[in-house]
């Protein structure tokens, strides 16, 4: 099992529950439809989580790769039911992620109707950086958030643009399951995502929060590396 760092806490994720569309701009980038009423939920593994490394080694016959920057914070405490109100005291930290999705895949999943789970809970799936302790954080709907690849801007938006933020997004999760204390969100990407590729490095930042520097892998074994 993989264990993250947020602040002087470290933590053994259950689960990683992730929300895609929640970004207008990226919904539109993605064939457009609909504002969501509601967010949309899916989850990574643990396994999925590659914590503070430098490099990931995704296989090339996984297809076409894409990268999704996102604003992640993590549980502080076991919760069912938290109301809007109580949501943030939740809340331990927040960090950078990327939510690695396996575009060629999920496309043949969404023609038909199955799951997504291949294609967004392979093993490195879910980089991550550490974790700073929330109240160290202003406001998290305020923020910066860019990735280049290779020093190439491809996403820059502000956190502003979410539809749900981190407390209605928790709330509304811990309605369905039990939300554990260590478990980590994934809150959604803007526009700009893009293709992956052996040998790029990806430059992951939100203001404020602990930066992720990765560099792809995706020729020969892993083992060696
Ligand atoms: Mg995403």
């Amino acid at each position: 099992m993989h264990t993250i760092a947020c602040g002087r806490r470290a933590f053994t994720p259950s689960k990683l529950i992730c929300v895609g569309k929640n970004y207008p701009s990226h919904i539109e980038e993605m064939g457009g439809g609909l504002r969501p009423s509601q967010p949309t939920i899916f989850l990574k593994p643990n396994s999925a989580i590659a914590f503070e490394v430098d490099q990931v080694f995704i296989p090339e016959e996984f297809g076409l790769i894409h990268h999704e920057v996102e604003l992640c914070f993590a549980v502080g405490r076991t919760g069912r039911d938290i109301p809007l109100a109580e949501a943030h005291s939740y809340i331990a930290g927040y960090g950078v992620g990327i939510d690695f999705t396996l575009r060629d895949l999920q496309a043949v999943a969404k023609r038909s109707g199955a799951p997504w789970s291949l294609a967004k809970g392979f093993d490195a799936a879910a980089p991550l950086g550490r974790f700073v302790e929330a109240n160290s954080v202003g406001d998290p709907c305020g923020l910066a958030i860019v990735l280049t690849v290779n020093g190439i801007s491809r996403q820059s938006a502000s956190t502003s643009e979410m539809i749900f933020s981190p407390e209605e997004i928790l709330s509304f999760v811990s309605e369905f399951m039990t939300v554990e204390e260590g478990d980590v969100f994934m809150c959604g990407t803007p526009s700009g995502v893009g293709e992956v590729r052996h040998g790029d490095v990806l430059h992951a930042e939100i203001a404020g929060l602990p930066p992720l520097k990765i560099e792809i892998i995706r020729k020969g074994s892993q083992k060696g590396i």
